[in-house]
């Protein structure tokens, strides 16, 4: 099965993709992960324009994702988390990656930075967390994997805006671009509700 959570920073999605993932023995992509897992020169560039709240340019994502893809890993099929974040992304994926279904989880606007400034993600895996809503089990360390817990750079106030208003630019032409394999799920409810809803459309589709 090959499955795309879209939806706001901090709506959850990257939460249910890792939960949603394991249940369904998927492989969990974020485009936000692997590049910020991109190592070397190409690595420096990327992390300098993620840490001021701006896109990667689209065929370089594409590249990566296209690679990420093809491993071993993601041979039963994958969730995809963070692509794509515009229309020529859409399409890039319409295109060349036969996508089942696609799950928006939807969040307002002052519950995304709300969620945002508590969240904690795992330097190791990247499970994500929240100080306020979700926190580990033990304070500063991962449930999962024992990694150490860390606060994303571009978690600041003034990064969430642009994200924010990126988001809103770009995503309505995805949104109408793709819609006839979009499931749209309230991601304000409790993280197992959320899972929950994602799950029983998974079943009816
Ligand atoms: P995320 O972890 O999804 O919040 O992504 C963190 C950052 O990685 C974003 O703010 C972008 O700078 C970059 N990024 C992630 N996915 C993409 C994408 N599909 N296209 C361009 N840049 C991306």
């Amino acid at each position: 099965m090959k499955l795309v959570f879209l939806g706001k920073q901090g709506s959850g999605k990257g939460t249910q993709a890792e939960i949603i993932s394991r249940e369904l023995g998927l492989c969990h992509i974020s485009t936000g992960d692997l590049l910020r897992n991109t190592k070397g020169k190409i690595g420096k560039q990327i992390h300098s324009l993620i840490d001021k709240g701006e896109m990667v340019s689209d065929e370089l994502i594409f590249e990566i994702l296209k690679k990420r893809i093809k491993k071993p890993d993601c041979k039963n099929g994958f969730i995809l988390e963070g692509f794509p974040r515009n229309l020529k992304q859409a399409i890039m994926l319409e295109n060349q990656i036969d996508i089942d279904l696609i799950i928006e989880i939807y969040l307002p606007d002052n519950l995304v930075i709300n969620r945002l400034i508590h969240r904690l993600n795992c330097s190791k895996c990247g499970a994500v967390f929240n100080s306020v809503t979700n926190p580990p089990k033990k304070s500063g360390i991962c449930d999962f994997c024992g990694g150490k817990l860390i606060k994303r750079q571009d978690d600041n106030k003034q990064a969430i805006k642009k994200r924010l208003e990126l988001y809103h630019k770009n995503f309505w032409p995805i949104i109408d671009f793709l819609r006839d394999k979009i499931i749209r799920i309230d991601g304000s409810k409790k993280i197992p509700e959320v899972t929950r809803e994602i799950l029983n459309a998974l079943e009816t589709f």
